[in-house]
């Protein structure tokens, strides 16, 4: 599972997933699509994860991913949103509500 995070991290750099939760997951048996974080295919005996991101006026645009790459991908998500957050913290003393809007925003 470390491992996975770790591949999550590096796609995440890369740009190969988004840096933001989905607006849609679907899931369903594998395709045969490359997984996003693993870049591994995706067989019809596991089970695929797409998810969607809807974008002003285009198109979705969606990722396949295998579900504990999906996992781990959300997990590294919440981790960087975490240590935004506590970067500006150190930097700027917030009161109670300021951070309670922060965390709104994300
Ligand atoms: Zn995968």
């Amino acid at each position: 599972m470390i491992e996975l995070r770790h591949h999550a991290r590096l796609a995440l750099q890369a740009g190969r997933v988004p840096r933001r939760m989905p607006d849609r997951t679907w899931g369903g048996a594998g395709r045969g699509d490359s997984c996003a974080v693993c870049d591994q295919p995706i067989s019809s005996a596991e089970m695929e994860l797409e998810v969607e991101f809807a974008q002003d006026g285009r198109p979705l645009d969606s990722y396949h991913l295998h579900i504990a790459c999906c996992s781990a991908w959300m997990t590294e998500l919440s981790q960087a949103h975490s240590a935004t957050m506590s970067n500006s913290r150190a930097s700027q003393p917030a009161s109670p509500s300021l951070r309670q809007i922060a965390a709104e925003k994300t």
